[in-house]
């Protein structure tokens, strides 16, 4: 007998007990028969009420072609265990209906014959209503939340048409209630003014819900109102999420708009302090610095001795004004005013002017590079140089056992590309990007063993940014570093 001979068999008798008939007295329970496949093979007419879809129309499809995608792990799960011949607990799962969804509980067992699974039978209760109860009790719930909350919320429908609103948002988009902004939703547009991070308009396509609506999984933005009439500012950081009905269609948006004025303002406060503190220190510097130099010269000619101190305090004035210089380099890049003086020269000119120094200062490393035939970049050459100093001094620092520091230059049709590779502590790939980054330090900790502020490559790359080139690093961790930048070429014919 083949297993759907022996399931046909165990039906009959089900039937004669004439199970069906009982149940189909029970409005909200119907009963079901699946094969081996998840087919299924029968249903009790009842069904035909909850889902206003006809039997014939139903028997010989897949589970899967019943439920709704979201469900379909959870019944992938069960079916499996049933397949194992074992009992699961119920489930709830949503059934596509004539007119939309319904939710119902399942419970199914495995048909044995002889140990082998030969089919599952299972009773289904409807649950929409008691669900749809909990449901709105929640909802309210939620909506009660939604109100109080400090953040802005808005929902917008998948056209775009804001359908809910807490205060916080309406009064944070200059008006005075939710209920205000819901009846006219552009008021807004015309009392502010969008201004982004760097101060350029903010383009209302740019705003995190219209790029959700257009297919984004997520979107934030940071941006200023600025009011028209008051000019008060208020910064705020958006972020949109969408939010899919069960078939997986976009249904709404949700944006949260959380304000950080007070944040900004601290860090304006903050940016403006060191750039004021860096620009006073340095001008005291420079005098202290060219008087030191007028000492060192008379101190040469009456006694040798005192001018190895003269020469500390010139070393550690050095690192003192590259500091205050670095520092000021940090807020003029952050204000946008960096001023670059473009000029032709010749690369491996400023490599030799950076690295004859550092040769003279006899450190245990050894720096090499060979001869440098002319190649003309166009840059600044006071910058570059300064990219070069950092690289440079780093490739010193972080190899404290000393080694080899090898330049090299390469040049391909357009661009030439610099290296400076140590054998020193090296990089773990985690971190080859955040390097890059404002006061990004691989180990805050050790800050004896390396000092320095985590400035230096923040400030090299906004330089070469600001060449049109590159600068990426190649390394591994204990295995050395290399550095690699590039810069436009000048064609010479
Ligand atoms: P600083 O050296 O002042 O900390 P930088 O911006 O110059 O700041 O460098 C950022 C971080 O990158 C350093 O703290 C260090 O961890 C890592 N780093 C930079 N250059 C090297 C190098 N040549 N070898 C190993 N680590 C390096």
């Amino acid at each position: 007998m083949n297993e759907q001979t022996q399931l046909n068999l165990i039906l009959s008798q089900i039937s004669s007990e004439s199970l069906y008939s009982l149940l189909s007295d029970i409005e909200q329970d119907v009963l079901y028969v699946l094969n081996p496949m998840g087919v299924l093979t029968d249903i009790s007419p009842n069904f035909e009420k909850i889902t206003g879809l006809k039997k014939k129309e139903w028997i010989g499809k897949n589970i899967k072609d019943i439920i709704v995608p979201q469900d379909y792990p959870l019944a992938f799960k069960q079916f499996i265990s049933l397949k194992q011949g074992k009992t699961p607990k119920p489930i709830e799962l949503r059934i596509k209906t004539k007119t939309g969804v319904c939710i119902g509980k399942f419970f199914t067992k495995p048909i044995l014959n002889k140990k082998k699974v030969i089919g599952m039978i299972g009773v289904a209760k409807d649950v929409t209503v008691q669900k749809e109860q909990t449901y709105t009790h929640s909802k309210n719930q939620l909506i009660d939340i939604f109100q109080h909350v400090a953040d802005g919320v808005t929902v917008q429908d998948s056209e775009g048409k804001l359908i809910l609103v807490n205060d916080a948002a309406a009064i944070s988009a200059g008006y005075r209630s939710a209920d205000d902004m819901l009846k006219d939703q552009s008021v807004w547009m015309s009392r502010f003014n969008l201004e982004d991070e760097k101060g350029n308009p903010f383009l209302l396509s740019n705003l995190p819900g219209r790029k959700v609506l257009n297919g984004e999984p997520k979107a934030e933005a940071t941006f200023k109102f600025i009011d028209k009439t008051t000019q008060e500012e208020r910064w705020v950081i958006l972020k949109s999420r969408p939010i899919f009905d069960v078939m997986g269609k976009l249904n709404m948006v949700i944006n949260i708009m959380h304000d950080i004025t007070k944040h900004k303002k601290q860090e304006e406060r903050k940016e403006e302090f060191m750039s004021m503190a860096s620009h006073e220190l340095k001008t005291p510097l420079t005098s202290i610095n060219i008087y030191l130099d007028i000492l060192k010269k008379r101190l040469k000619k009456q006694d040798t001795t005192n001018t190895i101190f003269i020469t500390k305090i010139e070393k550690q004035m050095n690192k003192l004004m590259k500091l205050v210089s670095d520092l000021l380099d940090i807020s003029r890049i952050k204000a946008g005013k960096i001023n670059y003086k473009m000029e032709s020269f010749d690369i491996g000119e400023i490599i030799n002017e950076v690295t004859e120094p550092l040769r003279e200062m006899n450190l245990k490393h050894s720096i090499q590079h060979g001869k440098f035939k002319k190649i003309f970049v166009y840059g600044d050459k006071y910058r570059i140089n300064q990219v070069l100093t950092n690289l440079l001094s780093n490739a010193i620092k972080y190899s404290p056992d000393g080694g080899k520091i090898i330049i090299s230059i390469n040049e391909n049709k357009d661009e030439v590309v610099i290296s400076i590779k140590d054998q020193g502590i090296g990089i773990d790939s985690k971190h080859h990007k955040k390097i890059f980054e404002r006061m990004y330090q691989i180990n805050k900790d050790s800050e004896r063993t390396f000092p320095g502020l985590g400035i230096g490559l923040y400030i090299s790359a906004e330089i070469i940014k600001r060449h049109n080139g590159a600068i990426w690093v190649e390394s591994n961790k204990g295995k050395g570093t290399t550095f690699y930048f590039s810069l436009l070429k000048i064609k010479t014919n």
